[in-house]
């Protein structure tokens, strides 16, 4: 595995690949990697003959108070998990500098409009037009044949989608499931920062998810209906703070027409954002009749 602090060696590293005619497939992250970063990187390894992993907790994608500087950074082992999955190339990316991601002097926003607008998008203002931003150059670095993403972070997963197709970069963005930890808890580099009782406390999110699953496969059709039961459910769990809850049709993220599961075209996705403690967490889950 080549890894490098410095972008400009990770797009000699991806233009050579491309001459070679090898297919390129890379996983964006920002370290602290876990279970479901690496089933990212497995189904890379799987389906492309290059891979191209990326550590960088990108600054503008967090606000003024936002956790920056005390989101967890393990670069040592997340190289040798990396390693052992066989990442050809590992970038650790630098904010500034010769060789960081950013140029000097940037200058240039990506905003990907609508998609960003509801769910973390009003919570966290500007927060997606860094996510496009960083991305955008991502793929301008790698060129990847193929970007691969977690549901578990469902709207920047869909905004990615549209980014990449607006842009025609011709990269194809897969969205795969989300890794949980055995109670249910979606794994998340955040998720140490939860004590014992804030754990606990959090599992009411999985658990909520799950009984609007079960009412959906039930035949609850109603986007309203299964919102609510989530939300009662949340905010049963005393402690817990509710950002929001949302059904939202999964393509646009705009609200189902009708109030009708069955009126989207590729399912609806209940989308969660909570406090545990101190400690902001997401979730959702994606309804589809076809997903059995
Ligand atoms: P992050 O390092 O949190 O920015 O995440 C990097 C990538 O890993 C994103 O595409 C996330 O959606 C994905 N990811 C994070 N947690 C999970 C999880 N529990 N299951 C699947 N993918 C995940």
């Amino acid at each position: 595995m080549k890894e490098s602090h410095d972008a400009r060696e990770a797009a000699r590293w991806a233009e050579r690949a491309r001459a070679a005619g090898l297919s390129i497939g890379l996983v964006p992250t920002m370290g602290a990697l876990h279970q479901g970063h690496f089933s990212l990187i497995e189904r890379a390894r799987r389906e492309c003959d290059r891979v191209a992993a990326t550590i960088f907790v990108n600054p503008t994608q967090f606000s003024p108070g936002e956790d920056l500087d005390r989101y967890p950074r393990s670069p040592q082992e997340d190289a040798e998990s990396c390693r052992e999955r066989q990442v050809d190339f590992l970038l650790h990316g630098q904010s500034g500098g010769d060789g960081g991601v950013y140029e000097r002097d940037f200058q240039t926003w990506v905003n990907v409009a609508e998609i960003s607008e509801p769910l973390c998008g009003r919570s966290r203002p500007g927060h997606f037009r860094g996510v496009a931003t960083v991305v955008a150059i991502l793929f301008g670095l790698f060129k990847p044949h193929r970007a691969y993403f977690g549901q578990k972070d469902f709207q920047q997963a869909r905004l990615v989608q549209k980014l990449a197709a607006d842009l025609r970069s011709g990269v194809e963005v897969r969205i795969l499931p989300t890794v949980r930890d055995a109670d249910g808890l979606a794994m998340s580099s955040r998720n140490r920062f939860l004590d014992g009782p804030s754990r606990e406390l959090a599992l009411a999110i999985p658990r909520a998810l799950e009984e609007a699953e079960a009412a959906f496969r039930g035949g609850e059709e109603r986007a309203s209906v299964l919102e609510q039961k989530v939300r009662s459910r949340l905010e049963a769990a005393r402690g817990l703070e509710v950002e929001y809850v949302s059904a939202l049709d999964a393509s646009s993220l705009r609200e189902p027409a009708d109030d009708r599961v069955s009126s989207t075209p590729d399912g609806l996705v209940v989308a969660v954002a909570v406090r545990a403690g101190k400690v902001r967490l997401i979730d959702n889950i994606w309804l589809r009749r076809s997903s059995g």
